[in-house]
């Protein structure tokens, strides 16, 4: 198990709950959109925020944004240790830094120091893209001189007496992000901060993310993710998301649809839409079936703790594999609400598993 940092009152690491981040993509300075933005993020279950800080001005929008919202900040700073140092006199909940482009160690000590005043953790690590051509070049294998660079960072802050660290290694490519990630949680301790960096655009992204994150999350190896997507944030949180339910990371609905035929008779992708942002705020391990017809859909859905069947009129809905009635269209979404919610006061939420 990993060691744990607190960032604001979360916890990260320690065998805690995967925590889900993103990253405004407005300017900083534009406090207003970006406090928009991080509220949104929060409503969409974003429970970290890092912001990029690229000079003074954002910090001083970023004092004002810490006022207006609830949810921990992380500063996102490049080259400028002074940044640093400003970002977390100005309230930050944790930094992220490249030590390797923030320069001579004495800088780092600095913002290692103004860190640990604050009792707030630092977010280290390496990418790809970005990698010291110095690694590239004394490594044959990528891999290996990206999990080097990375705990070359880890070991400088160390060496500073400062262990309130989070590592990351990424990758744009999703093979090279899962065998870092491997190598790199055998060599340390410290909390491990996973994603496919610069993923694409949103097909890509969702498969490459889904393949690294869901890897290794089901191998037990990450503390903390953010999803990158070219596009909205909020996207970001949603795939998160459906990626750690998906390895059983997390509790929630999982709602299940049949890919539709001629046989189809309602809607199919619209309703489990409706019904998955129905259903969206319940906290509890349960299946939900959106079949087109009763067919084959009963069979189909067999393994449901609860299922829906399309008619001309509505739906059939079905509870623990008994029919149990009719509803009109515009009720269906409603009534499995209230079919979860009972299932729920009976403390049935893990009916089927
Ligand atoms: S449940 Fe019905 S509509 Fe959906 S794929 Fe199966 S047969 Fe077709």
């Amino acid at each position: 198990m990993t060691k744990f940092v607190k960032v604001g009152d979360l916890k990260i690491g320690g065998g805690a709950p995967i925590v889900v981040q993103s990253m405004t993509n407005t300017d900083t300075k534009d406090v207003e959109k970006t406090v928009k933005q991080i509220k949104a993020l929060k409503n969409a279950g974003c429970k970290i925020v890092r912001l990029s800080v690229y000079d003074e001005e954002c910090v001083e929008a970023l004092k004002r944004i810490k006022k207006m919202v609830s949810v921990p900040l992380v500063a996102d700073i490049h080259f400028d240790y002074k940044l640093a140092i400003s970002s977390i006199k100005a309230g930050v909940d944790k930094i992220r830094i490249n030590p390797g482009n923030i320069g001579a160690k004495w800088k780092v000590k600095e913002v290692a120091r103004a860190a640990a005043d604050r009792g707030i953790p630092i977010r280290v690590g390496a990418n790809m893209g970005s990698i010291d051509e110095s690694y590239l070049k004394k490594f044959d294998d990528r891999i290996e001189a990206l999990v080097k660079s990375a705990m070359d960072e880890v070991e400088t802050l160390e060496s500073l007496s400062f262990d309130d660290i989070v590592v990351a290694v990424k990758s744009s490519d999703a093979v090279e992000t899962v065998l870092a990630n491997e190598k790199i949680a055998r060599l340390t301790c410290h909390p491990i901060h996973l994603g496919v960096t610069e993923a694409g655009v949103y097909e890509d992204a969702v498969v490459k993310s889904a393949f690294a994150i869901g890897h290794l999350v089901h191998e037990k190896i990450g503390d903390t993710v953010r999803v990158s997507i070219a596009g909205d944030p909020l996207k970001e949180v949603a795939t998160a998301y459906s990626i750690l339910k998906a390895v059983h990371a997390l509790k929630g609905i999982e709602i299940i649809a049949c890919p539709t035929c001629a046989r189809t008779e309602i809607n199919v992708e619209s309703l489990a839409e409706e019904i998955k942002n129905e259903l969206s705020d319940i906290n509890a391990s349960l299946k939900v079936a959106v079949m087109g017809c009763v067919v084959n859909g009963v069979g189909e859905a067999r393994d449901a703790d609860i299922a829906v069947f399309g008619t001309k009129s509505g739906g059939i809905i079905y509870e623990g594999g008994t029919k149990i009635g009719k509803v009109k269209k515009e009720e269906i979404a409603n009534t499995l609400k209230k079919i979860v919610e009972k299932h729920l006061e009976r403390g049935e939420n893990n009916a089927n598993r």
